[in-house]
């Protein structure tokens, strides 16, 4: 099989980039769907108006019921060809981005996402993660092509809520682990074939990005500064991380994040959050060199090590082999590790790695 690279058209990021959307996106169209929340149009509304009509754009503006479902994606793409939207526009977080980029897919126009977070690494991916309209994991659906154009204004993103870039930081630390289990085995990536070396040193800056600049750029958003440290930590959780997983693959992290939707009291963790403990279970799996790194980092930046801070009392064996379960299924990527994963190893590596966890924030405190 190929190996094979894939990735968005263009990526833009700077402070204020938000005011030049309507000057990008004329590039693709001139009748924008745009997809957005409520607190995203009370936020951002008359900017990223006056931005697209300036640039003679005019825009239709339709607000996202909250879940990527198949039920929302199908109205949002009626409505995109009932108003000839001829673009759509994804601006929020990562749910929103994957409804936009599968009705974008659906009705056959441009798509252009404009992250207000950097909590995942969805923007520039050809991939959606589709729930059910409850909320649990249903699929990842894969479209013909990457987004045209990714969008990050770093002041918006500073002004974010911290946790959610620290979020972004758990997405982005499963990366090079993922891409190294996929390299080692050699899965099919989410591109849809073998790694590229590319992707994989992609992979590798991402990790060493984090190491390097995720606890300044902690710290500087703390004060509200947007220092280099985050401009390094919004492009390695967005762009670095999101080429990283798609070009050379997910395998136990996500799996197991996955599968953790089946413990209803982890739904109000973000995804990166949940990604964090799943890498730290999938370094248990390996028995990698890097576990005491992770653990350290995610200590450091307040990122979950233990079932407590995922909001889990009950981590009884039989919960968390339910987990496991899910985490194995065969539409998940738990396959792509480079050796034989049975729900119970998952099992035992997500309870070990809460008690490391226990271990780490004790040794923390001291
Ligand atoms: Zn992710």
């Amino acid at each position: 099989m190929a190996r094979i690279f894939i990735s968005p058209s263009k990526y833009i990021q700077g402070p204020g980039e938000l005011d030049n959307l309507g000057d990008y996106a004329k590039a693709y169209g001139t009748k924008p769907l745009v997809i957005i929340s409520a607190g995203g149009v009370r936020r951002f509304g008359d900017r990223v108006r006056a931005s697209l009509t300036s640039a003679g754009l005019t825009p239709v503006f339709e607000e996202f019921n909250g879940e990527c479902s198949q039920d929302e994606i199908d109205r949002l793409s009626t409505l995109a060809k009932q108003s000839e939207a001829d673009v759509v526009v994804g601006l929020g977080g990562g749910k929103i981005f994957d409804t936009a980029k599968a009705v974008a897919n659906s009705v056959d126009t441009s798509v252009v996402i404009v992250p207000t977070i950097a909590a995942t690494d969805a923007p520039c991916s050809a991939l959606s993660v589709i729930y059910t309209p409850e909320g649990q994991f249903k699929e990842y659906q894969f479209f013909k092509h990457n987004p045209n154009l990714v969008l990050m204004d770093s002041e918006v993103i500073a002004k974010s809520p911290l946790r959610l870039t620290v979020s972004g930081m758990g997405d982005a630390l499963a990366t090079y682990f993922e891409a190294r289990a996929c390299k080692r085995s050699d899965a099919t990536t989410c591109a849809g074939g073998h790694v590229t070396n590319a992707a994989m040193a992609l992979a590798r800056l991402c990790f060493d990005t984090l190491m390097s600049d995720g606890a300044k750029a902690k710290c500087a958003l703390e004060a509200g500064a947007l220092s280099e440290s985050v401009e390094k930590i919004i492009e390695a959780n967005t762009l670095l991380s999101g080429l990283g997983f798609e070009s050379a693959g997910l395998a136990g992290a996500h799996a197991i994040h996955n599968g953790m939707t089946a413990m209803p009291e982890t739904h109000k963790m973000y995804h990166g959050e949940k990604v964090a403990f799943g890498t730290i279970s999938q370094l248990v799996l390996e028995d990698a060199p890097e576990l005491d790194e992770v653990l350290l980092f995610c200590v450091e930046v307040g990122l979950p090590v233990t079932f407590r801070q995922l909001g889990v009392e009950d981590a009884s064996f039989e919960r968390v082999l339910e987990v496991a379960k899910l985490a194995c299924a065969d539409n998940d990527t738990l396959h792509n590790m480079p050796f034989e994963v049975t729900p119970e190893k998952v099992a035992h590596a997500m309870l070990a790695a809460d008690a490391l966890g226990k271990k780490a924030l004790a040794d923390w405190s001291d």
